[in-house]
């Protein structure tokens, strides 16, 4: 039986937060621990250059993600680890995709509107070009799923239309890739604002964070009087509207989009019936939020603590990191130069001798 392949990665721009763990880590950890899967996990470096960045810390941080998916998990004897940049197959696949892709159908992706409302000076060919390279990334593995938060849905939508593309144009049989659900999709920022982001100071918690540091990040947390009504969000359109409830506070009659924070975290580490209880108690007696974050606190430590120090443990062999990313790409470009020999004969360019 030939096994499923799978792509995912996370870009070299920070440590890892709960948002990358729920959203995408968790599902990157159980596909590996599937035998009908083969998995493919890469550090986006290549992705991290279309927002500012500084060398060396680009250096140390795509180094640091790949200690961080081997503390989560991810055992280089089952998944093949590497930097896309060590995978120059990518690039070439991405250029081809670009032909069938217009300029008008990138513009109006939300990911990029909101990278340029972010960086307004930086509105770059790589930034626009992000989901094409994506579809690269994915597709030169020929991978069927891919475990990413819902934030990833219309990049995955891009990566399907091209992928139709060239099979109707070219006669190829590229998969049309599916995202992998995780019941952490979209981990909310701690903020009430948004999703939990790694460029939103304040917003996250780090899978290096301790104790002291996630109490006082939960004590941040905006709250409300503790009493209020609940209203399910029934907006299918709406990114994340599964993990989306309004808490409307009774006193103030506004919505507390901390509180939703919370209770997403409560959920997620404790399982929906302590969500449910603390719900109830919302809705009747009150919520005690210092009670509820000290105890929070401890149970989101409590989980990433063993990471933490997995993390610290793989850090102290030299020399590791980097012969498991070797080794991941190397057997990575096996893979991808299949790919690309195969599409390159397909467009007709292989005949034109462009790079064979
Ligand atoms: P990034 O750090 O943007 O490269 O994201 C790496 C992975 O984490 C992607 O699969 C994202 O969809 C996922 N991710 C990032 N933030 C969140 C979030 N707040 N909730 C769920 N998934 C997330």
């Amino acid at each position: 039986m030939t096994k499923k392949r799978i792509l995912s990665g996370m870009r070299a721009t920070g440590t890892l937060h709960l948002g990358n763990y729920f959203g995408a880590a968790k599902g990157m950890v159980a596909l590996q621990d599937d035998p009908n899967y083969k998995t493919f996990y890469m550090v986006a470096d290549l992705h991290a250059l279309t927002t500012p960045f500084n060398v060396e810390e680009l250096r140390k941080n795509r180094h640091n993600v790949i200690a961080d998916y081997l503390a989560i998990g991810l055992d280089p004897e089952k998944s093949t680890l590497f930097f896309q940049s060590m995978v120059p197959e990518h690039v070439e696949l991405a250029y081809y995709f670009s032909t069938v892709v217009s300029v008008a159908r990138m513009q109006h992706l939300p990911t990029f509107k909101e990278k340029v409302k972010q960086y307004p000076e930086n509105v770059t060919m790589a930034l626009l070009n992000y989901p094409v390279l994506m579809a690269a990334d994915i597709l030169v593995y020929q991978a069927e799923l891919v475990p990413v938060g819902i934030d990833q849905e219309p990049h995955l939508e891009i990566a399907r239309e091209i992928a139709r593309k060239f099979n109707s144009q070219y006669g190829l049989s590229l998969p049309e890739p599916k995202r992998f659900q995780t019941s952490g999709e979209y981990v909310p920022s701690l903020t009430g604002e948004g999703k939990m982001s790694k460029s939103m100071p304040g917003s996250f918690i780090a899978l290096t964070d301790d104790l002291e540091t996630i109490k006082k990040k939960l004590a941040k947390v905006p709250t409300d009087s503790g009493k209020g009504k609940i209203k399910t969000i029934t907006d299918t359109k709406k990114p994340g509207y599964q993990a989306k409830k309004r808490y409307i506070d009774s006193t103030t009659n506004q919505e507390s989009k901390g509180v939703l924070a919370l209770m997403t975290l409560v959920e997620l580490f404790e399982g929906k019936e302590k969500r449910v209880k603390y719900e109830k108690a919302y809705e009747s007696s009150g919520v005690r939020y210092g009670e509820l974050k000290t105890y929070l606190a401890e149970v989101i430590y409590n989980e990433i603590k063993p990471i933490q120090e997995k993390k610290r443990e793989i850090l102290t062999q030299p020399g590791y990191i980097d012969e498991v990313i070797e080794s991941g790409a190397k057997k990575a470009r096996q893979v991808a130069g299949e790919t690309v020999r195969m599409v390159r004969q397909a467009m007709g360019i292989a005949q034109l001798g462009i790079n064979s």
